[in-house]
């Protein structure tokens, strides 16, 4: 597998509403195998067609690995999806905030309103017919990705203009609020300080 180049902002590509799949073939099977190792080598969680200067409608997704009651991370519990000219069906009305980070936008976060489920149909890897009924984080990392496709960035749907950092701020915000919390005595939720890239 080759790890491919992945395209950052100002790219006119990931401007672009990408072209649909039409051929299953054998160049489309590296493509989406050099983009699933392209995406865990650069540890993001999606990876969409134009975010490797490809404007076709196709993403690769894994999921973030599920915890047990402790907080432990259960092995294998990632799951992986490849997406071909996906698209939204049905979303929830109920919303959630959350921390985006994009690997086309390196070393910044923002804040996201996204539906908290949505019903998604797309074609496999084969074209075959796909429906997927998503909620969580996984929901969240399927609209980042179907966005791509649509040529939107998280950067266009931030909660406030205010609300995008640096790796680092965020970090260092993170940080001042957790001890803040612990200092009032209120029990502390462990929440990642660095957020997943899409
Ligand atoms: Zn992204």
């Amino acid at each position: 597998m080759t790890e491919l180049q992945i395209v950052t902002l100002p790219d006119d590509v990931l401007r672009k509403k990408a072209r649909p799949v039409t051929k299953f073939d054998a160049d489309l099977q590296t493509l989406i195998d050099n983009m699933i190792e392209t995406m865990r080598v650069a540890n993001g969680v999606g990876l969409a067609a134009p975010q490797i200067g490809q404007s076709l409608q196709l993403a690769v997704i894994e999921t973030l690995p599920e915890e047990d009651e402790n907080g432990e991370t259960i092995p294998d519990s990632r799951e992986l999806f490849v997406i071909v000219n996906p698209r939204i069906v049905w979303e929830s009305r109920e919303v959630i905030d959350g921390i985006e980070g994009c690997l086309s936008i390196p070393g910044y976060v923002g804040e996201v309103e996204r539906a908290y489920a949505v019903r998604v149909r797309a074609q496999d890897r084969r074209g075959k017919p796909l429906k997927l009924r998503l909620k969580g984080w996984t929901a969240r990392i399927f609209q980042h990705e179907i966005d791509h496709l649509n040529g939107v960035l998280y950067i266009d749907k931030l909660t406030d203009r205010e609300n995008f950092w640096s790796d680092e701020d965020y970090y260092n915000m993170r940080q001042a609020e957790l001890e803040e919390e612990a200092e009032d005595g209120e029990e502390v939720e462990e929440t990642a300080v660095s957020e997943p890239n899409e």
